[in-house]
């Protein structure tokens, strides 16, 4: 039996899959089963059929090779009545509550407004700084915007800034198909000597690159310097060669010493051969440079802010001459807008305070501000909703095994309890163990889309969707007793009961 099935597992929220239920007659399944090994709904890698996508792949095999099947309370295992009882007697205790994390559908992000409101709790859901500078900048100047579909019936070039392998695989075979396109990764040079048999090219050459055949440009400028570069060419006069725009400077093109004219004047030739021309920003596409300052150019070192506002004037440029629009890929996109629309921010919110105001300081990592807070007791006990997938959707810089950046990576590779007392996670099965002993509370949740229904919406904010389990069958026993809706649930009620 198969049923539509939509991938929760990247902005782009692919519907054209379908599941495919588990065949309950294989021998080695039930043998991983029996022995705890697996879940017996996630262990086929033929429970999802349609178009092949790495991401994907990864994920499901996480979920199901993951081993945590029950909750945790302080490392050891536990009923979900007492794991419960346990966060809830943290929560009601506690004078300051930060909920935060990935919401990848309403549902969740509704419960997480709704149980930050209870608990009068900071609300903080991930969002990346590439993200946050472009809403920003939208927020405040607009833009020229498009869907996905807008881009596949219209666009006849499409510069993509980030990873789209990483981050979103599938995007061109769904929406780029025979469009012209070019992929600009922002990264900081790797200084140091280049090994001997090296073809990549030196810190500061990739002008050394042409924009010609489609091929992923690693750009080692920060991106305000570039994007003053790209509007300043763009702005050239083509008879004259006079600048009409005085607000572009050619910044990049000697940028630390290096000569970037080429690249610089490679995209702007691009752009300009098109007539409708599609800008897609990914999650994490200037992320590396995000805090970079120390060691960089001076240029490097302005705020992401002004990245969002310059990448504003680059598309108001393009549509002095033709047509340009920006897309921006949000993983949660689903939970900004759900926030919106309970509470009119789609920030940091505290609702500490009454009224509520939004919060305009630490809109990166999560607890920006817990190291002033040097008292245990002053730390504000943390509910965070991280299933497996969501920190690899958060950024596109890689870490040493491969993986990109995100606060599950940063976990694993880095084993120093931050908050072990005051941490009450709710992850999945595939949430690395190490991560999970060290809560105070653990809660393996059910996430829409992959064992609970739910709603989302794609990355590029239009489209609504529906999210099926890869299972109809009833669970049964203490794994996956509550989706992570209902965990926040019923954590609010029961903290609220027992406040002093
Ligand atoms: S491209 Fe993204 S949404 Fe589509 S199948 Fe791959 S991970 Fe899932």
């Amino acid at each position: 039996m198969t049923a539509p099935w939509t991938c929760p597992f990247c902005p782009l929220r692919c519907d054209d899959l379908v599941r495919d239920a588990p065949v309950r007659d294989d021998v080695v399944r039930d043998a991983l089963v029996r022995d705890d090994l697996v879940r017996d709904d996630l262990v086929r890698d033929d429970v999802v059929r349609g178009a092949e996508c790495p991401k994907r792949d990864r994920h499901l095999g996480d979920l199901a090779g993951g081993t945590l099947l029950g909750p945790l309370v302080a490392g050891r295992p536990a009923s979900w009545a007492e794991a419960l009882q346990a966060a809830a007697r943290r929560l009601g205790d506690s004078a300051e509550v930060q909920v935060d994390g990935f919401a990848g559908d309403l549902q969740t992000a509704r419960a997480a407004v709704a149980t930050a409101a209870a608990l009068a709790a900071t609300l903080r859901l991930d969002s990346t700084a590439t993200l946050s500078a472009v809403a920003a900048a939208t927020a405040r100047d607009g833009v020229t915007a498009a869907t996905l579909a807008d881009v596949r019936m219209h666009a006849d070039r499409v510069l993509i800034l980030g990873d789209p392998h990483a981050q979103a695989p599938r995007l061109a075979e769904r929406f780029l198909t025979g469009i012209p396109q070019q992929i600009l990764h922002f990264r900081p040079a790797v200084q140091g000597p280049a090994p001997p048999d090296a073809a990549a090219p030196a810190p500061g050459s990739s002008a050394a690159h042409a924009a010609s055949d489609g091929a992923p440009l690693d750009v080692d400028i920060a991106p305000l310097p570039w994007l003053r570069s790209l509007l300043w060419r763009l702005s050239q006069q083509p008879e004259t060669g006079a600048a009409e725009d005085k607000r572009g400077s050619p910044a990049a093109e000697t940028w630390n010493g290096a000569d970037h004219t080429a690249t610089v004047e490679a995209i702007a030739g691009f752009l300009e051969s098109g007539r409708m021309r599609a800008v897609i920003v990914m999650p994490g596409a200037f992320d590396a440079w995000a805090g970079a300052g120390a060691g960089q150019s001076e240029l490097g070192e302005v705020g992401m802010g002004e990245v969002g506002t310059w990448l504003l004037r680059v598309i108001e440029r393009l549509n002095d001459r033709g047509r340009g629009v920006l897309v921006s890929l949000d993983p949660a996109a689903a939970a900004r807008q759900s926030q919106l629309w309970l509470t009119g921010f789609s920030g940091p919110l505290s609702f500490a305070a009454r009224p509520v105001e939004p919060l305009l300081v630490g809109r990166g990592e999560p607890g920006a501000d817990e190291a002033d807070r040097s008292p245990e007791a002053a730390r504000p006990v943390r509910v965070r909703l991280q299933p497996s997938w969501a920190a690899s959707s958060a950024s596109s810089a890689s870490g040493p095994d491969g993986r990109p950046i995100g606060l599950e990576s940063a976990e694993r590779t880095n084993p120093t309890p931050a908050a072990p007392d005051s941490l009450v996670l709710l992850g999945d099965a595939a949430t690395p163990p190490a991560v999970a002993h060290r809560a105070a509370v653990f809660l393996p949740v059910r996430w829409p889309g992959v064992d609970a229904s739910g709603t989302t919406v794609r990355g590029d904010s239009t489209v609504t969707l529906p999210l099926g389990p890869l299972v109809d069958r009833q669970r049964e026993g203490p794994a996956g007793e509550f989706t992570a809706a209902e965990a926040l649930q019923r954590l609010a009620g029961q903290a609220v009961a027992a406040e002093p």
